[in-house]
């Protein structure tokens, strides 16, 4: 019953209409029955079929099956939330608002972009649990289309988007990874970075860069002896930081500054979950439940 629709015919047939996206929605939000927020009852009138609302029998309380959602006070048909979610979960290499613009059908590519604006969003679960274990970690630089960009040696980086990256290495492969946008190869923006992604006791691998001296709470591997090449060491990350530029170069031919966190985060989710891909749905659908709804404010960096 819970079987996720793994082609379109299968997802036209679970989700036919209106109705049958906000019975699934019903369901995730009180898997185990209602329960009336404002007074904790378990009884309620359904009102309205499409866009489902439930009315508390004891308080009349009225909740909406979207309320507290990405989806909430959308005037797009959850049917629309529905497919754009299942494309760009099961999408190998995922879907831009370009894609989605055309494939959906949509008015305008501005409701594309904050559609999936809105989903990506909800791909970073707040409850995540840190990597663990041996975790290789590195940074790399993303070019972008910078002017005057001054030619530097070393690790300057003048007109590049710094990215650090951390991969937990399990068995001979890797397990999940993270990335994060850093300010620069500080040992602050790196110890920083390893506080917030790797669980403390963990081991990290590192090519030896002076700005991984000084983490607190792992133990720490440097790697490189003089002027070995990192990939041979630090193998996983370094294959991820690859395919995360290709990614980004053939999806969004290329990346803008102001986004890349979120480009980055869309990489991950795809990565954590490469071998449960009709999961992902449910998971991106799920997850945005337990966000706060996003504002187009928020989303475009304005506050
Ligand atoms: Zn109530």
């Amino acid at each position: 019953m819970a079987e996720q629709p793994r082609s379109l015919p299968e997802f036209e047939a679970r989700f036919p209409d209106e109705a049958a996206c906000a019975r699934w929605l019903l369901e995730k939000r009180w898997p185990d029955g209602f329960r009336c927020p404002a007074c904790g009852h378990d009884r309620a009138w359904e009102l309205g079929r499409e866009r489902l609302t439930l009315q508390c029998a004891a308080c009349e309380r009225q909740v909406s099956v979207t309320a507290g959602t990405v989806l909430h006070g959308s005037h797009l048909p959850l049917r629309t939330w529905f497919l754009a979610a299942w494309l760009m979960a099961t999408h190998a290499n995922g879907i831009s608002a370009r894609q989605l613009w055309r494939q959906l059908g949509l008015g305008s590519y501005k409701t594309a972009w904050l559609l999936v604006r809105k989903l990506r969003r909800a791909m970073v679960d707040p409850e995540r649990e840190p990597l663990a274990g041996l975790v290789e970690v590195d940074e790399t630089s993303l070019p972008f289309r910078a002017r005057g960009e001054p030619a530097r040696p070393g690790r300057s980086h003048e007109g590049k988007l710094l990215v650090a990256g951390a991969v937990e290495i399990r068995g001979k492969g890797p397990g999940r990874i993270r990335l994060a946008v850093i300010d620069d190869y500080s040992a602050l923006a790196l110890g920083a970075f390893v506080a917030a992604v790797i669980a403390a006791g963990s081991t990290v691998v590192s090519d030896g860069w002076p700005g991984y001296r000084r983490l607190k709470d792992v133990k720490h591997d440097p790697k490189v002896v003089g002027d070995a090449p990192a990939h041979l060491v630090l193998p996983w990350v370094h294959r991820v930081f690859a395919n995360a530029k290709r990614w980004a170069l053939g999806v969004y031919h290329g990346l803008r500054p102001k986004h890349l966190q979120a480009y980055l985060d869309e990489f991950v989710f795809r990565f954590n979950r490469r071998r449960t891909p009709a999961a992902a749905f449910e998971r991106l659908l799920g997850l945005s439940l337990s966000l706060e709804p996003a504002t187009y404010n928020i989303l475009v960096g304005r506050s």
